[in-house]
């Protein structure tokens, strides 16, 4: 037992991890994160504040899954904390993920919001909106995600690539919905409407927008708070307001960012204990506050800048079900040559 943990450490300080010896007395959990640092550091304090568990951090903007399945079982890693839907799938069918689950956590995190079997757990959610030009889109032109495939929005429309995870998100949300014959046709008009080909970030469309190269496209919310905090952007966000398409017709399609324990996880009782406190009211608000984001918990609030964009009727569907219909998306994607633009 001696022997294995002297090789976890050894292992650890091989692939950077910082380890203190006071810390390891109380006990810590390492996390490797896709999200970044600046939001998730003030989680992480608020957490050792409470318990007194130390968190060590590694984060990457890719690369992590391969880090893992090249670690295997000798992995430092207790937990992937990811940004986005896909990358919470891809740990769980690398077969990377433990199946956990704790009545805190099905109580904090609403079942469509979660893995039925316990292998992720999603701790904030967005929304992904219609971003429509204040001057040129007047209120109620657009309703429906099905509107954009009418042809009074021929080159009118930006949007990122296809293929990108927040639009396969979607896409799968879509086929869940409507099939993927009508999700098909859809896409084609989408992208006979586009202004040009399929390119940039949800930001960049929003400048397209502000600088009149197209009217609508496609953003999640927490862009939106993020431009309007950035003074290099906020006359992106100033030219635009939020639609949030059909909320007679089935709820907007929301993503979430969450969590995956590690099935190798060497500090498993403090992983659990990690995505308790994420899921639970303190860590939600937090959240809330710093990235824009609505908390997954029932009756925490959204911030004062995202609650001013109204309230919402969210897509209900299990996205554990919308995540599986992922690669179908992909398929349409592909098929449809989206990408190629107009
Ligand atoms: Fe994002």
């Amino acid at each position: 037992m001696i022997h294995w943990r002297i090789l976890k450490l050894a292992a650890m300080a091989a692939v950077g991890v910082a380890i203190s010896l006071p810390a390891m007395a109380a006990g810590e959990v390492n996390v490797y994160s896709y999200r970044q640092p600046e939001l998730i550091k003030p989680l992480f304090d608020a957490f050792t504040n409470q318990t007194g568990v130390k968190v060590n951090m590694v984060y990457a903007q890719a690369g992590l899954l391969e880090r893992l399945k090249a670690e295997g079982a000798n992995s430092p890693a207790d937990m992937v904390l990811s940004s986005d839907m896909s990358r919470l799938l891809e740990v769980q069918e690398a077969g990377l993920a433990a199946s956990v689950t704790s009545p805190a956590l099905t109580a904090n995190i609403p079942a469509q919001y979660r893995d039925p079997a316990g292998h992720w757990y999603g701790l904030t959610m967005r929304a992904r909106v219609v971003y429509a030009s204040k001057e040129r889109v007047p209120a109620g032109k657009v309703v429906s995600y099905l509107d954009l495939a009418r042809p009074e929005w021929k080159g009118r429309i930006c949007t990122r690539p296809g293929d990108h995870p927040y639009n396969l998100g979607l896409i799968a949300g879509l086929i869940h919905r409507h099939g993927a014959d009508k999700t098909r046709a859809w896409l084609l008009g989408v992208k006979a409407n586009l202004a040009q080909k399929p390119q940039g970030n949800d930001r960049s469309q929003v400048k397209g927008i502000n600088e009149g190269l197209c009217d609508v496209s496609l953003g999640n919310t927490y862009y939106m708070g993020r431009m309007l905090a950035d003074p290099k952007e906020k006359a992106w966000a100033d030219s635009v307001y939020l639609v949030f398409p059909d909320q007679k017709a089935g709820g907007t399609h929301v993503n979430v960012s969450g969590a995956n324990v590690l099935k190798a996880a060497p500090n498993p009782a403090n992983a659990l204990k990690l995505l308790e406190f994420l899921s639970g009211a303190e860590a939600q608000k937090i959240y809330a506050e710093v990235n824009s984001e609505y908390p997954v918990k029932p009756g925490v609030p959204a911030s004062a800048v995202v609650a001013g964009w109204g309230a919402f009727e969210a897509d209900t569907a299990s996205l554990a079900e919308i995540a599986g219909l992922q690669g179908e998306a992909l398929l349409l994607v592909n098929e449809t040559r989206f990408n190629d633009g107009p």
